[in-house]
């Protein structure tokens, strides 16, 4: 039971003290206390449900849960980098996965079917594009190849797997430098394939024009060939398990308890604990689950020798936040043209709305500019959770890739316009491909960035950590770091989903080379 008192906290040191519990931080404490039991682990939560993105809420009036994050987690399959560390944490019998046979499902202009085994996702998009058939058998090679070595990183990290060094030196040569849209662009013709192939990149908060095709290319080997799948019960039930098992093992997890400060001791250079605003906490190490920009910008004393990484970390960029609308219909979804768990919804024009993004980047605080932009022009996900879990209730939830920075503060009036505006918007957008939907809405409500950055602290609001651009410059925020017993952990180091950051976070807890961690920012796409 996870521990919500005012209780003053222990004058004992505690060996290791966490900043945060979004999912890398409880993983990292589950796999940490089975190697090391009896360490006293102490995991602060400013929120009052441990979890960050990895969590839900609900609306008991409606009988509807919603989950902040969890649409699906990656490397699911039998061979897949989380199913095994499912089974390194226990959880497989605890959990019921969900195989949906759906990758996505397209739909605007085009109404397609990409089914999660490679060879029919394949078929699919060739009867769709029979003049570009040699080109999708191409582009799956290279995920089979480049996305495969990518995806094995970790593996790689801990010995247990030799990529294939020629082909690593190629995809770093000429893969890694190049975007999602300039890559497909080359290699396909059909605007509308180039669009739907762009859509997985939505998944790490990416526009096409933002991400690099090697680390894309890894997202789309970990969800096709590597699986993905739904947990029932969603994200909170995966973080209550790993708060469960933290606790039994002897550590402890506090929720309302914000961290305010790191105290750094002068002479030492050490960490020695945090301030909260409940009191002072002493630990032999202190552990980040949160962005190290917002960590270093605020959590941490101005030392100068800080300052480099301070600028290193002002150097990324965020990845888009997003905005979510929130449905309860009054009938399964299935029943009104959701047909799957995942609905893609293209651009009516793709190049209008890379037109329209590129001026919304230039000027990100002009909503005339970033509500067309993100709401009006560009693709979008809807996730019908109800067939993969009915128990939640007739939920739909719809995804755009949005920024903050238009939005006005939390309970103005002009935000809460705002809102209603964005709700208008994307249900008449969804209407339009799937008629008749909106009849059926009984309830709505919206998420903003500023609903995220809120309620998990995340730079910008979003959930995805730093964009991974072709560009980047190395993230070495755990490497070298001045003060040598904190270090960071989360989706802002390691590339955002369940995947990467409970993998890092495994990583961590086997202590891989440091100078292997320290180049996590670039080479998460090796
Ligand atoms: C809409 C959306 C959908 C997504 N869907 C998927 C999906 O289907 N599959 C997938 O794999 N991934 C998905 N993701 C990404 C995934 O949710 C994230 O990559 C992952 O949950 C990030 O975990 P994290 O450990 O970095 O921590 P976060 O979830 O960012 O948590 C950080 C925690 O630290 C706490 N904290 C911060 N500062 C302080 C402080 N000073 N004091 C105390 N506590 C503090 C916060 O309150 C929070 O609980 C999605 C993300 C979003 C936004």
């Amino acid at each position: 039971m996870v521990r919500e008192t005012r209780d003053s906290l222990s004058d004992r040191p505690w060996d290791l003290v966490c900043v945060g519990t979004g999912i890398s931080a409880l993983t990292y404490g589950a796999l940490r206390l089975r190697e090391a039991p009896g360490q006293r682990m102490l995991f602060l939560e400013q929120h009052n449900v441990p979890g960050g993105y990895s969590s839900e809420f609900v609306r008991p009036k409606q009988g509807a849960r919603f989950d902040c994050s969890l649409h699906k987690l990656t490397g699911m399959g039998e061979t897949g980098n989380l199913r095994q560390l499912f089974r390194e944490l226990d959880l497989e019998s605890s959990v019921e996965l969900v195989f949906s046979p759906a990758w996505f499902q397209v739909a605007g202009g085009v109404e397609l079917m990409l089914d999660q085994v490679p060879s029919r996702m394949r078929d699919a998009l060739c009867d769709a594009f029979p003049d570009e058939a040699g080109a999708i058998d191409a582009f799956l090679y290279e995920v089979e190849v480049h996305g495969r070595n990518s995806y094995m990183q970790f593996e790689v990290m801990l010995g247990r797997f030799e990529p294939d060094f020629k082909a690593l030196r190629v995809a770093h040569r000429t893969l890694k430098i190049i975007t999602v849209l300039d890559a497909l662009r080359a290699r396909f013709k059909d605007p509308r394939l180039i669009e739907i192939l762009s859509l997985p990149a939505i998944y790490i908060g990416a526009f096409p024009e933002q991400c690099a095709f090697l680390y894309y290319l890894h997202v789309v080997y970990a969800s096709l060939y590597e699986r993905s799948a739904y947990m029932r019960g969603g994200s909170q039930q995966l973080s209550r398990l790993l708060v469960s098992q933290i606790e039994s093992m002897g550590g402890e997890v506090r929720l309302k308890t914000d961290v305010e400060q790191v105290l750094i001791d002068p002479d030492s250079g050490l960490a020695t604990g945090v301030r909260t605003d409940r009191g002072e906490v002493r630990a032999d190490r202190v552990m980040i689950n949160a962005s190290p920009r917002y960590a270093l910008e605020t959590l941490l004393p101005p030392l100068d020798a800080l300052a480099p990484h301070r600028a290193r970390a002002a150097e990324q960029v965020t990845a888009n936040a997003t905005t979510t609308l929130y449905l309860v219909l009054d009938c399964p979804p299935e029943s009104i043209g959701l047909d799957h768990a995942e609905t893609m919804v293209l651009a009516d024009d793709p190049l209008a709305a890379l037109e329209a993004r590129r001026q919304a980047r230039a000027q990100p605080t002009e909503a005339a500019l970033c509500e067309p932009a993100y709401w009006g022009a560009s693709s979008f996900e809807v996730t019908n959770y109800h067939a993969l879990d009915p128990s939640g209730g007739a939920v739909v939830i719809v995804n755009v890739l949005d920024d903050i920075r238009h939005w006005p503060p939390r309970k103005t009036p002009e935000y809460r316009q705002k809102k209603r505006r964005v709700a208008e918007q994307l249900l008449a957008r969804l209407d339009k491909v799937r008629p008749g939907l909106r009849g059926h809405v009984r309830y709505s409500e919206v998420s903003s960035p500023r609903t995220y950055e809120r309620y998990t602290r995340n730079s910008a609001g979003s959930g995805y950590g730093n964009l991974v651009l072709p560009e980047a410059t190395p993230n070495l925020i755990n490497h070298n770091f001045p003060v040598r017993n904190l270090s960071f952990l989360s989706a802002w180091i390691s590339g955002s989903g369940y995947e990467a950051t409970m993998g890092y976070a495994r990583m961590l807890v086997r202590s891989a080379p440091p100078a292997r961690l320290a180049r996590t920012g670039t080479d998460r796409s090796f």
